[in-house]
């Protein structure tokens, strides 16, 4: 049940990638929107002035587009130095965005490029080349405009902190979840400080087992994370999970950041609304106050204690479930 459920929850709105395509515009458009000399070129087969173009010389990292348009024509990896007075690209980005035809204008035979979107006039297209395309594209630097390349700074690792019970569990599962940087087994949300896994296991010292994961939320988003989180434990069932009892097995969610609460309530009030579980969330989502790492022999647990017969009969069949379901989420 809980399985079908949560699919539901995540049928995600994809932006559908739709092929560009331009309806033809008149001329009154084109004065408008171009300037003077790029009308000249991209609407009335112009040629600028060699060695004036402002991209002749230009090396900066990114795409150039069609001035008419922005249909992408060349990155900056396609450009050389011809010394033609023009800038030129010995390939073109595929997908046919330019078109090709014969020109046999002031008596000679060339062939001559222009935008597939918009029929704007780019320029001509040698054989002459002396990359090993063999090819000089042979552009005006009014047909085109250019994107400079968003430098990616390092985003910084996010941290969330979740308790689903059993720590040895919940930690081999989030570890093979690509975009997950690292995940910690510890105790969190009590009020004991450097409590010991016995002490935790007395259920008086108010802390939860947790996970402690650092992610790249550039790679996987907080919301697939919880979508792992509500799949892999029964949120419903108060300071308990199957067997394990106590609230040191409480189902929780510690935020760091306001976002997080957000998120997080979002999820659970959607997964309440639509039902998923027969019983309501119990899960507590409390603000991150501090982590405690427990004991070594607790890290890593499930992988290096899997003949164990609590891994066994418990772990390993979530595991498995997990990684049949959560196939495209996972660590290559
Ligand atoms: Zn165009």
């Amino acid at each position: 049940m809980i399985w079908v459920g949560i699919l539901l929850l995540t049928v995600n709105c994809h932006s559908q990638n739709t092929k560009k395509t331009m309806k033809k515009k008149d001329e009154a458009y084109w004065k408008s929107k171009l300037t003077p000399e790029q009308y000249f070129i991209l609407r009335e087969k112009g040629t600028e002035r060699p060695n004036t173009g402002k991209f002749l010389h230009h090396k900066e990292k990114g795409v150039y587009k069609c001035a008419g348009c922005g249909n992408e024509l060349f990155t900056d990896g396609m450009k050389f130095d011809s010394h033609c007075g023009w800038p030129s690209f010995d390939q073109e980005i595929k997908g046919g965005k330019i078109k090709k035809s014969i020109d046999l204008s002031h008596g000679m035979r060339r062939v001559e490029i222009t935008c597939a979107n918009c029929g704007g006039h780019l320029g001509h297209l040698f054989d002459d080349g002396i990359t090993e395309t063999g090819m000089r594209y042979c552009v005006n630097s009014l047909s085109l405009s250019f994107e400079k390349e968003q430098v990616t700074h390092q985003t910084e690792a996010m941290k969330i902190t979740l308790g689903a019970g059993c720590f040895w569990c919940v930690e081999t599962i989030f570890e093979q979840l690509e975009g997950v940087l690292s995940v910690t087994s510890g105790y969190s949300g009590g009020t004991t400080e450097n409590p010991t896994y016995k002490e935790v296991c007395t259920g008086h010292t108010g802390h939860a087992e947790v996970v402690h994961i650092e992610y790249n939320p550039n790679v996987i988003s907080l919301e697939k994370i919880l979508e792992v989180f509500f799949t892999v434990h029964d949120p419903t069932t108060l300071n308990r999970q199957g067997n394990d009892i106590g609230t040191q097995y409480r189902s929780a969610i510690f935020y760091h950041t306001e976002e997080q609460r957000k998120t997080a309530q979002n999820i659970i009030d959607k997964l309440n609304c639509e039902k998923v579980f027969a019983q309501p969330i119990v899960t507590e989502v409390t603000a991150f106050k501090v982590f405690y790492k427990a004991e070594n022999y607790h890290q890593d647990y499930y992988n290096l204690n899997q003949e164990q017969p609590y891994c066994k009969m418990v772990i390993q069949p979530k595991v498995e479930k997990f990684t049949k379901k959560y196939q495209q989420l996972l660590k290559k």
